[in-house]
């Protein structure tokens, strides 16, 4: 049958063929190496899934069909529209939380590429009273606030946690507002960036100051957080390719 369609459309039948159309093989490598470094990075486990929006069409996005993270390669890319309706899913399980990322793509259009994870240290901040917040340069773009997610009284029909339809993800987009983290409690967190590279850097940033700030808590005397002045000018973009190069480096198989 694939032979058959591959012979009708003269195309190849290479694995490239059954990826994304128009979208150049780069943008579809990168997307599988952000998750097997989020994975690497301890950031992903089994769960997890992170998006691009689509490079020339800004109301598609791309997204694995539903596989561990480490284990994503470029012919896992799905394609879909920002109702989180798949293009080309021919036959493949999908992620039921797609929604976080297409809402988030509606709702945001400086944002190109979404991650979303279970986080295991961010995760305690979405359950106890105390916020995540700015401790360290790797999280200095938490000065901005990280507001935490609640589904409770959402969905009338469920108790489950997980953003599995549209109108829990236009909620939790509406909560993110325009901060680059969001917390969901008992669950994760949502972390947007401008490009693939930032939300990366970001996603593991959060993770890793998550790590401090719940370090200094536990050494019991009151811990002196970032001033919202100072997570400003502590936050550099300008470093978050140089983080991409040496966590790509750690993936890259050999
Ligand atoms: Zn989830």
């Amino acid at each position: 049958m694939r032979s058959l369609f591959c012979i009708a459309l003269l195309v190849s039948c290479s694995a490239g063929a059954q990826t994304p159309a128009e979208v150049p093989a780069s943008v579809l490598e990168n997307l599988a190496t952000a998750h097997r470094i989020l994975a690497a990075e301890g950031v992903l486990d089994y769960l997890g899934h992170v998006s691009v929006r689509h490079p020339s069409n800004p109301n598609r996005y791309l997204m694995p069909r539903q596989v561990a993270p480490a284990l994503v390669t470029a012919a896992d890319i799905v394609e879909f529209d920002l109702d989180s309706h798949a293009i080309d899913a021919r036959g493949r399980a999908l992620f039921s939380e797609r929604y976080i990322h297409g809402e988030i793509y509606k709702a945001r259009r400086d944002v190109n590429a979404v991650v979303h994870s279970h986080s295991p240290t961010v995760v305690p901040f979405s359950i106890s009273q105390v916020p995540l917040r700015a401790v360290h340069q790797a999280g200095a773009f938490l000065g901005a606030g990280a507001p935490v997610f609640d589904t409770r009284g959402l969905d009338s029909r469920s108790a489950s946690l997980l953003v599995r339809n549209p109108a829990l993800g236009k909620a939790l987009a509406a909560t993110l507002g325009e901060k680059p983290v969001a917390l969901m409690r008992g669950h994760g967190d949502v972390v947007v960036g401008a490009d693939l590279v930032v939300a990366v850097a970001r996603a593991i940033g959060t993770e890793v100051n998550a790590r401090m700030q719940l370090n200094a808590i536990q050494l019991g005397t009151p811990v002196t957080y970032f001033t919202p002045e100072e997570a400003a000018a502590m936050e550099n973009p300008a470093a978050y390719a140089r983080g991409w190069e040496l966590w790509e480096s750690r993936v890259r198989p050999k």
